[in-house]
């Protein structure tokens, strides 16, 4: 329940005067060149500096189709498409067409910002308990019971946002756009370590479903690192999808295959795993529709900053503590230790307030606009003390009411992992895509669809687990669960300056947050902003941080009683958080792209001429 309550925090400050925040943007064009000591691009092309057309991803195969789209003249919607398609290959336990996404685009010659919506959707016949063990009355527990189940497995968005992003700003058909990832399928990518590690992590599960194993078990073995993995059936499947568009996907055998598979998990015999059946149906699947919708938009030091609206809270949640972080001077040397502190604070609130607020919008009311205002953000200032902590969870904000007026809502866990999958690419004539795409956790729900080559999310687990009719974030029919991804888009004057994403579940907001306070406010080029070890505070006491960051800043963070907690992803034991992509954007057109160096096995970053 959610009542009006006044917290009695002092206003301590006064708001920092546009001018002086201006001033500040000027760091994104005069990068700071990166440290000696800095992590920056190792030798795999982590970073690439040039002309032509810029791609980002987290694997070499993806961006390598993305870098040949556009130097053969294509667009950054058909290279996002491509590369996109080429991820479902090559990092099939984190996307692929059995799941959905947000997809951002910015259009160089009418300088507008466009949004699709792809986001999985909840079959008209889940019941507001399907979360409970009819058996029991209880809750399924979270893993393994209800990850691997047809009852998380949402209507899935990604080839309809596919075919909606080539109609809308492309310059090619979908059979074009298929056609590097279907030769991927057919001839296979090699194996890395991460590949190797990600299926071991799975494999009990995958082992419970024969179609799964008989596909990433080969001879009941993870691949092994430096073998080819093909995907046959995944090249015939996006080659039907590649010539009669998404109908082959959403209506026909196909869709009725889904529909069987979600209704009645085949599982091994032998299996103890529960995998309890879900209702999606073939009339689900006919019905899904992306939604095209407004980006949402804050002014941040000069630039626009914009980002994907609900159903998922990245735009709103970086949105709102861009804006409360703008109300300070932050910098670099001295100051990072408050900086940071400043930044834990502002996603604290950012995160008490996605859970009070946000959900599907179509079933929710969603406050987005109150939510991204300068107006709100000073309300959620005034709460923060510029040298200490406060105590977590703290309280979500009043949407009406004056000064530093907050609410009691129930703080819910959220989990941390690292599945999820983000490409960035910004093409010859300016124009932007921001993508981010997921099957919910790596490897989704388990489940294949036979001889189709690829896994179905679990989208669904992404709805508060327990049910609580005041939560936005309820299970409803046909509603899309609250999403954290957040791909983003900075533009000054028209022009992109920035494109920005990661995955990591809750996470994600954090990563994009730092990525761009580190590059904005503290004076790190963007090679360093995305290598630099993060932390992510989501309104919890403790906050959870890369080592790198606990060893660096953990010392002058408790100054500010912060306390930090080492990172860890809910199903593995990677410690890392996120694996960002992106693109930057200087003021005389020079490009650079920038992967992760190091996590999750280093990513991918091409431009079509270097410098
Ligand atoms: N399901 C998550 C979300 O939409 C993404 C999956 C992940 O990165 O863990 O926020």
């Amino acid at each position: 329940m959610i009542e009006p309550v006044v917290q009695q925090h002092a206003r301590r400050t006064r708001l920092i005067a546009a001018a002086s925040a201006v001033a500040v943007a000027g760091a994104l064009v005069t990068a700071s060149p990166p440290s000696a000591s800095a992590k920056t691009s190792k030798p795999s092309g982590s970073t690439a500096r040039g002309t032509g057309g810029a791609v980002s991803s987290v694997d070499v195969n993806a961006s390598r189709i993305g870098r040949e789209v556009l130097a053969q003249g294509g667009n950054a919607a058909d290279a996002a498409v491509a590369m996109a398609s080429g991820l479902g290959v090559s990092e099939p336990y984190s996307a692929g067409i059995g799941g959905g996404g947000y997809f951002v685009y910015f259009d160089a010659k009418t300088k507008k910002v466009s949004t699709i919506d792809g986001r999985e959707t909840a079959p008209a016949g889940i019941r507001a308990n399907a979360f409970n063990d009819p058996a029991t009355g209880k809750p399924y527990p979270f893993t393994p019971q209800l990850v691997s189940s047809g009852v998380a497995v949402g209507v899935p968005g990604t080839v309809a946002t596919w075919d909606a992003a080539l109609e809308r700003f492309g310059t090619r058909s979908l059979k074009q756009t298929l056609k590097p990832s279907i030769a991927l399928a057919r001839k296979g990518f090699k194996v890395d370590k991460t590949f190797r590690d990600q299926t071991l992590d799975n494999a009990e599960r995958f082992a419970a479903f024969p179609d799964t194993a008989k596909l990433f078990l080969p001879g009941g073995d993870a691949p092994k690192v430096g073998t080819r993995f093909r995907n046959p059936e995944l090249a015939r499947t996006l080659t039907s999808i590649a010539d009669k568009g998404p109908k082959a996907f959403y209506r026909g055998p196909l869709a009725r295959e889904i529909s069987s598979v979600v209704r009645a998990p085949r599982k091994a015999p032998s299996s103890t795993l529960p995998a309890p059946a879900g209702t999606l149906s073939t009339k689900d699947l006919a019905g899904y529709r992306v939604r095209h919708q407004k980006p949402t938009r804050v002014r941040y030091r000069g630039l626009d900053v914009y980002g994907m609206a609900p159903s998922s809270s990245g735009g709103t949640s970086v949105g709102e503590a861009l804006n409360i972080l703008e109300t300070y001077r932050l910098g670099g040397g001295k100051r990072t230790a408050r900086s940071l502190h400043l930044y834990l604070e502002a996603s604290a609130r950012a995160f008490a307030d996605r859970a009070a607020y946000v959900g599907d919008p179509r079933l929710t009311k969603v406050p987005t606009k109150r939510l991204t205002s300068q107006r709100f953000a000073n309300s959620r200032r005034c709460t923060i003390d510029d040298e200490k902590a406060a105590p977590r969870p703290v309280a979500a904000g009043a949407l009406r009411g004056r000064g530093c007026a907050t609410v009691t809502s129930q703080a819910k866990p959220d989990t941390e992992n690292i599945s999820t999958t983000h490409l960035s690419v910004v093409d010859r004539w300016g124009n932007a895509a921001a993508y981010t795409l997921t099957i919910e956790q790596t490897g989704g729900s388990g489940m294949t669809v036979p001889g189709r080559g690829f896994l179905l999310n679990n989208e669904l687990t992404d709805f508060t687990a327990v049910y609580d009719r005041n939560d936005p974030n309820r299970i409803s029919p046909g509603k899309r669960p609250r999403s954290s991804m957040a791909p983003t888009i900075v533009t000054k004057d028209g022009k992109v300056r920035l494109v920005v994403g990661s995955p990591g579940g809750a996470t994600i907001i954090t990563t994009v947050l730092q990525i761009l306070v580190n590059r904005i406010d503290l004076g790190m080029s963007l090679p360093r902003a995305v290598a630099a070890p993060r932390a992510s505070q989501r309104n919890v006491a403790a906050t959870p941080a890369e080592p790198a960051f606990i060893a660096r800043y953990g010392k002058a963070l408790a100054r500010f009683g912060q306390q930090l907690t080492p990172s860890g992803d809910t199903f593995t034991s990677a410690a890392e958080i996120g694996a960002a992509a992106t693109v930057e954007v200087g003021r005389d057109g020079r490009m650079t792209a920038v992967a992760e160096p190091e996590r999750r096995g280093g990513g991918s970053a091409m431009v079509v001429r270097r410098r």
